[in-house]
């Protein structure tokens, strides 16, 4: 039986309701790139813990410099690393290094150039520096915990462990994180006429390229656990295949034979498992036939139609999302879409959501969307020319030039 077709708003909210972010391990920092954090991460101490000078120069106190230019006495210096055991007694004053603490006593930092030695280069060592500037108290100093307080938090739950992210986390003194797990996926891409690169070809068949796309995709998120395998159109190795799959993987994706073809084995495989289908037709333009389901062991199903431009639709309105979302980053996160205005109208009558191919374009007055249609959902060629597809809604007419439109971008990098 096929479900009724239901709007992507529909599907999304069905969607949202069944996924939960996967159980959480321990793993040592280095190695918890692009995962997402099951827990805060605090400071661990006020940052910087105390002040520190943020210029190359002399730390001096403010009220000895009111009279400048003034001549004050040079007696010692400290460097980043080495802690301030000087005081800066008044007339004095200290040699001082970007990131070293303040020595007691004093409250500012004159930059070198400031200052008769203009370069520590050419006068390193003087024993005493005329200042030729006033300052006021605090000026080039880092106060005490200006960037975080001991215990604030400083990564919230769900946030995705990127470069600078990590580096947050090590200046705070991290050395492991608790993150949720990523999946465990297995793609079995169906069709009688697919074939991989590495075999020869007839011309009655097709190089499979959603397996490819698929493990590509999955690449970016850093899911490795990760398996494909061809499938041809035969109810009992379908039923076999997706049984093994189920049972190793705790997300399988299946592409093509979803629909209602003669050949099309996927849905009522899935039923005869113990699959509940959660939905099936999804008022989509291209990638009507979109079908999640769950199975009895608590896995999830993917199953999309089998034209190269529905499979990318599918996996970034629904597929990718929802690995995010098994990895712990917040839904709010998990599809995002850019709004742009349109570079030029185009037009819509259809009833299905329609997702239009287009090219981000950076002019003089700002970024706009740039439609590139495509020639059809087979077209797999000019799916790799564009840059991702943005939404017109069914029976929408003309959309103007100009009007702001939801793009979503079908990649991790945008130009
Ligand atoms: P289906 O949904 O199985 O009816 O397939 C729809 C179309 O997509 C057919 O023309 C298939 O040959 C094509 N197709 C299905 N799977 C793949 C694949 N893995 N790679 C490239 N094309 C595919
Ligand atoms: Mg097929």
């Amino acid at each position: 039986m096929i479900e009724p077709l239901i709007t992507v708003g529909a599907a999304w909210d069905l969607l949202t309701a069944e996924i939960e972010p996967l159980p959480v391990e321990n793993l040592p920092l280095a190695e918890a790139g692009g995962r997402c954090l099951a827990e805060a991460v605090l400071s661990d101490r006020d940052l910087p813990p105390a002040p520190r000078s943020a210029m190359d120069g002399f730390a001096a106190r403010a009220v000895d410099l009111a009279a400048a230019p003034v001549e004050l006495q040079v007696t010692g210096e400290v460097a980043a690393g080495a802690d301030a055991v000087l005081d800066v007694a008044p007339g004095t004053c200290v040699r001082i290094f970007t990131g070293a603490n303040l020595p007691a006593g004093s409250d500012c930092v004159v930059p070198v150039e400031l200052t008769s030695s203009e370069s520590f280069r050419v006068r390193p060592d003087d024993s005493n520096v005329v200042i030729r500037t006033a300052l006021e108290p605090g000026a080039n100093v880092v106060p005490k915990a200006q960037l975080v307080a001991a215990n604030q938090e400083v990564l919230a739950v769900g946030t995705r462990l990127g470069p600078r992210q990590i580096a947050v986390a090590a200046s705070v003194g991290v050395e492991t994180v608790t993150v949720h797990r990523l999946p465990s996926v297995y793609v079995l891409n169906t069709g009688r006429e697919l074939r991989d690169s590495g075999s020869g070809i007839g011309r009655h068949e097709t190089r499979d390229s959603n397996g490819p796309l698929i493990e590509a995709a999955l690449a970016e998120l850093g899911i490795d656990d990760f398996r494909r395998v061809i499938v041809t159109d035969e109810l009992d190795l379908m039923r076999s295949e997706l049984r093994a799959a189920v049972a190793v993987s705790e997300v399988v994706l299946l592409t093509g034979g979803v629909s209602a073809g003669r050949y099309d084995f996927v849905p009522d495989t899935i039923a005869e498992l113990g699959g509940r289908t959660v939905f099936h037709q999804v008022c989509l333009k291209p990638g009507k036939p979109q079908l999640f389901a769950r199975m009895p062991d608590g896995s999830s199903v993917f199953g999309l139609p089998g034209n190269p431009l529905s499979v990318v639709v599918g996996l970034y309105e629904f597929v990718l999302p929802a690995m995010r979302r098994l990895a712990g980053e917040p839904w709010s996160q998990c599809r995002p879409g850019l709004r742009l205005p349109l570079a030029e109208a185009v037009e819509h009558r259809g009833g299905r959501r329609l997702m239009m191919t287009a090219c981000l374009e950076t002019r003089d007055e700002g970024t706009v969307v740039v439609p590139r249609p495509v020639a059809g959902s087979a077209d797999v060629i000019g799916g790799g020319a564009v840059d991702g597809a943005f939404l017109i809604e069914p029976g929408r007419g003309i959309v103007p030039a100009g009007e702001i439109v939801t793009f979503r971008p079908w990649g991790a990098f945008l130009p």
